[in-house]
């Protein structure tokens, strides 16, 4: 590579396709190799001795490092504009090796009112057992948000746009709050993945994902990432990723990076399927209460426009005849899968009341705006119109 071109800004495909390895001149391995190993070989006793007091680079065991899982690392780093990003064995691994690295006994963390099911549920092991308090909070508004932070509150923690419920958080506001407060923000940016919102940019301080999900797009791992400066993401992979023991796995650090390499082709078109889809569903007469952002009937679709590059596959929608009729309509679906999960090629449904958030209290769900008979779809990549032919089939 010239240096004229090592200057330019690629693009997000081009960083997809190629950040993070180039082909190993020892085999010129076009793709990226599997290192299959629990610990490295040190040259000599000395280096072996540099390398644990951090005064040499270099590998040392794979619970604090591993090739093909820095290669991914430095792929997510880019696509999200941060300095530097860790690897998980799963989006949950993730969440939590962050917030127990930002929190102490006594701290307080204010959450957006709908939350993935078991971010709460690891919230409420936080309050129970290590007295961290939690609020959740509706954030569309800038008062609202004002009026819950608390002298000891030290991380906002968000998800926009809201599973299952899509409503949208601005991602500016939060970034701006969060720097005027001194409190750390947290993005959970799994249903828009770095190719449709990138939150780094509005100033929000750490990303999180489910890399189970649009980055890895084809249903086969569980992983997780988090992105952020070097000095935090340091201050992590050296405390609870270290400490606790939650990384990826080669393989799967292998198979994620191959999924990743198709992210921008596959976004767009869960975008365009699902705008197809949820403009089927909100004229159909049996459905009601279709939400989707990309939808000209969607409250917030002008604040979607503004901080997303696109609006995403999922879509939640309710059935006028209430929750039995649902549950009979996903019943009578033959290309679409009951499950949960999402971001897949394959398109899946789901009943989030009794499925993805069944542990979180009826009241609260209600609160989250997730009625009993709420449905969500996440549309997959195959030809909108066999989606939309089961779909009607299944309404009927
Ligand atoms: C799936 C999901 C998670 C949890 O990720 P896992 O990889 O299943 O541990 C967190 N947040 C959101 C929004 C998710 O969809």
């Amino acid at each position: 590579m010239s240096s004229k071109e090592s200057n330019r800004e690629q693009g997000f495909q081009t960083l997809a396709v190629h950040k993070g390895y180039k082909p190993d001149p020892l085999t010129g391995s076009l793709a990226l190799p599997i290192h299959q190993t629990s610990t490295f070989v040190f040259p000599s006793a000395e280096t072996g001795g540099r390398r644990f007091a951090g005064e040499e680079e270099g590998y040392v065991y794979s619970r604090l490092g591993n090739p093909t899982v820095t290669a991914l690392e430095e792929k997510i780093a880019a696509l999200e504009k941060g300095e530097k990003a860790l690897a998980f064995a799963s989006g949950m691994a993730a969440i939590s090796a962050v917030l127990l690295g930002l929190v102490r006994s006594g701290d307080h963390i204010l959450c957006s009112r709908g939350l993935y099911g078991c971010t709460f549920g690891f919230l409420s092991i936080l309050k129970d057992k290590f007295n961290v308090d939690y609020t959740l909070c509706d954030m569309r508004d800038k008062e609202s948000i004002l009026r819950e932070i608390k002298e000891n509150t030290k991380v906002i923690y968000i998800e926009t746009p809201i599973n299952p419920t899509m409503q949208i958080i601005d991602l500016a506001l939060i970034g701006q709050i969060g720097k005027e407060h001194n409190v750390t923000t947290v993005v959970d940016n799994t249903f828009m993945s770095p190719y449709l919102q990138r939150p780094l940019e509005y100033g929000c301080d750490v990303v999180v994902h489910s890399a189970t999900k649009y980055l890895g797009g084809h249903g086969d791992l569980v992983a997780g990432v988090a992105v952020g400066t070097k000095e935090f993401l340091e201050h992590i992979q050296f405390t609870t990723q270290k400490d606790i023991g939650g990384i990826l796995a080669p393989f799967d650090a292998f198979l994620l990076v191959r999924g990743i390499k198709t992210l921008g082709v596959r976004m767009d078109r869960h975008s365009e399927n699902a705008q197809k889809v949820a403009e089927f569903l909100e004229s159909h007469p049996k459905v009601t209460n279709v939400m989707y952002p990309g939808l000209k009937s969607f409250p917030q679709h002008e604040l979607a426009k503004r901080q997303m590059d696109g609006f995403g596959g999922l879509i939640s929608f309710e059935l006028k005849e209430g929750l039995e009729a649902g549950l009979n309509m996903m019943n009578k679906l033959e290309l679409l899968k009951c499950a949960v999960s999402l971001g897949d090629v394959d398109s899946l449904i789901q009943h989030p009341a009794s499925m993805t958030h069944s542990v979180v209290p009826r009241e609260e769900r209600i609160k989250m705006g997730i009625a009993d008979g709420l449905i969500r779809l996440s549309v997959g990549i195959e030809n909108v119109e066999d989606i939309i032919y089961d779909l009607e089939q299944a309404l009927s």
